[in-house]
């Protein structure tokens, strides 16, 4: 019998744009694993059957994309204390029919900030465009690592009052704060700012701070990274402010799973290699 490969993959709705195949599926190949990353598009009325049968389909780990990260946590057998913290789940590991829970959004974005872009951010001000999944990992991983002042605005003020009740309550030692609007961000007295929404990444979106607000000093981090330079990047850029767009956050994300998955060390430049190519 012909051993056929390990697979891994992607689950979600949609998922077609997704760009983790090819980071994967380079990282498998240079060390030489014989495994394959596919995309799998489910309905939500699919997503219990297809946890339930990853055996059968010779699946060994997913990550998990909008609209399932929190929809899957009853299905799993145990999830991670960062998952439970963050309350969504990015990466699932099925071990001898068990499957195990993690997120590796805020770790990734994390290590991103402080390896590569030598952001200490002990002690700093910080503000947060968007109070979506993406801005919960982000800010528990901020407030993990000290940040003094967290101040975060989302239209919708249910979703950003109940992000800012857990934060207040898992994280005493920072200060969160919820603004009204873009200025009630008070981004000119930041250190850091996230755009943890959509807004960006088409064509018409808006830009959704103003000139003024952008200041030498200032981190923008836009997690976007389809354009590679969004519109509020390039303004930040143009008024002398540091940028990043969101390519290396999905690498280390990317690279965190693949080493919960093969219990190997991720290839970083080839799985980097992997994205820039394509964004190019
Ligand atoms: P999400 O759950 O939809 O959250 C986004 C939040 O921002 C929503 O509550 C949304 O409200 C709000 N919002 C939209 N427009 C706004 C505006 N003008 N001002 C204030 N708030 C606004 O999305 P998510 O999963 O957190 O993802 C957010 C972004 O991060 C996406 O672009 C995603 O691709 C990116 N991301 C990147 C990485 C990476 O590895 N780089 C990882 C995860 C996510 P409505 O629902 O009303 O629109």
């Amino acid at each position: 019998m012909i051993p056929s490969p390990k697979i891994f993959g992607l689950i979600g709705y949609p998922v077609t744009h997704s760009l983790s195949p090819l980071m994967h599926n380079a990282a498998f190949k240079a060390l030489n694993l014989d495994a394959r990353y596919g995309l799998f598009e489910l309905k939500p009325q699919e997503l219990e059957n297809f946890l339930k049968s990853l055996s059968k389909k010779n699946i060994y780990g997913l990550n998990v994309t909008i609209p399932y990260k929190e929809q899957v946590i009853p299905f799993l057998d145990r999830i991670s204390a960062q998952a439970g913290l963050i309350g969504a789940v990015n990466t699932i590991r099925a071990l001898q029919d068990k499957l195990e829970g993690f997120n590796t959004d805020g770790e990734g974005f994390l290590k991103h900030l402080t390896e590569d872009l030598g952001f200490s951010p002990e002690g700093k001000t910080v503000s947060v465009i968007g109070a979506g999944g993406a801005a919960k990992a982000v800010t528990v991983y901020l407030a993990k690592a000290g940040v003094k002042r967290v101040t975060i605005y989302d239209t919708q003020e249910e979703k950003l009052k109940n992000l800012l009740a857990h934060l207040k309550a898992s994280f005493k030692g920072t200060e969160f704060n919820q603004a009204h609007s873009i200025e009630g961000l008070k981004i000119n007295n930041s250190d850091l700012l996230v755009n943890a929404t959509p807004i960006g990444m088409k064509e018409a979106d808006p830009l959704i701070v103003s000139e003024g607000q952008m200041h030498r000093g200032l981190l923008v981090y836009d997690l976007i990274y389809n354009p590679k330079e969004t519109k509020l990047l390039k303004l930040a850029r143009e008024k002398g402010a540091m940028v990043s767009s969101g390519l290396g956050m999905l690498l280390y994300q990317g690279m965190l799973s693949f080493e919960i998955w093969t219990g190997k060390i991720a290839p970083k430049e080839i799985m980097r290699k992997a994205l820039e190519d394509k964004l190019c």
